[in-house]
């Protein structure tokens, strides 16, 4: 069990830090799925800070299930996240799916995430605790409570003590009408058991657009610390996860009506 004081993550971004924890407002992450090209992810950026958003996630790098899906720009999008970071005061949160990137990877982030598939590769968990920037680690889709705390301690004990836990669903048997379930469950269950603030990511939770404003405003009075959000110009045309993307009218107003749930955004 927890001993002590929830902790804080402090990120340093170009407009200034930003602090995730239980004591903190809440802290939004909006952007697509996959960094298309340097118009979408400049405007989506632009729109997603006049709406409240603190960060900006966007992958140059994407786990895609089938290796003949759209596998990210990749280095070309790390100099767009760059360029689109230094346009909006956004931090950056992109995902290291392979060590050999990592660096390169560290140098635009402002956070570092790993994927869910990627919960448990110890020896990637090894790197990226061995790295300054704070790590934003995905809960796998079938891992336990359990196997996700220790994933983060293989960060913490690797010397970096800022990690942030985001559920995005787990497996369970109807694929029907949700992509996954959302866990909102670990909430108070990790309130309980750690001081590492909390993500929650009702996109890749529910996998529909529609479903996803319901439960980021279920997540906030379940009292996470922070929301990942899937925003996209043009979610029909989008490269990846077009259907679970808001389009930015749509986060804007998601954003109005989180301030009236509870913590002020
Ligand atoms: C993502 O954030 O785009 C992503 C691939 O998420 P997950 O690892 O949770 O599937
Ligand atoms: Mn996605």
């Amino acid at each position: 069990f927890r001993h002590g004081e929830a902790s804080e993550v402090v990120v340093n971004t170009p407009d200034g830090a930003v602090v995730f924890g239980e004591q903190h407002p809440l802290v939004v992450v909006a952007g697509p799925c996959s960094v298309e090209n340097e118009e979408m992810i400049v405007e989506t950026a632009q729109r997603v800070k006049a709406a409240g958003a603190k960060f900006l996630r966007g992958g140059a790098y994407k786990p895609r299930t089938s290796p003949y899906a759209f596998q990210g720009h990749g280095e070309s999008a790390l100099d767009l996240l760059a360029k689109a970071r230094e346009v909006s005061g956004l931090g950056i949160i992109t995902e290291v799916m392979d060590a050999a990137e990592l660096d390169k990877i560290a140098e635009i982030a402002d956070v570092v995430q790993v994927g869910a598939r990627n919960m448990q590769n110890f020896s990637l968990l090894k790197k990226v605790g061995a790295q300054p920037k704070p790590v934003l680690l995905k809960r796998g889709m079938s891992s336990t409570i359990e196997e996700w705390l220790m994933a983060a301690e293989y960060i913490l004990a690797a010397g970096n003590p800022n990690v942030i836990l985001c559920e995005r669903g787990i497996r369970t048997f109807d694929r029907q009408y949700t992509r996954n379930t959302l866990d909102l469950s670990v909430v108070p269950v990790l309130r309980k058991l750690t001081h590492l603030p909390i993500m929650i990511d009702p996109s890749h939770g529910v996998g529909w657009a529609e479903f996803v404003p319901a439960m980021a405003m279920a997540a906030i009075a379940s009292g996470t610390d922070s929301l990942m959000i899937e925003v996209h110009p043009n979610p029909k045309k989008a490269l990846s996860d077009g259907p679970q993307s808001l389009t930015p009218e749509r986060f804007d107003q998601l954003m109005q009506e989180l301030a009236v749930v509870g913590k002020a955004v």
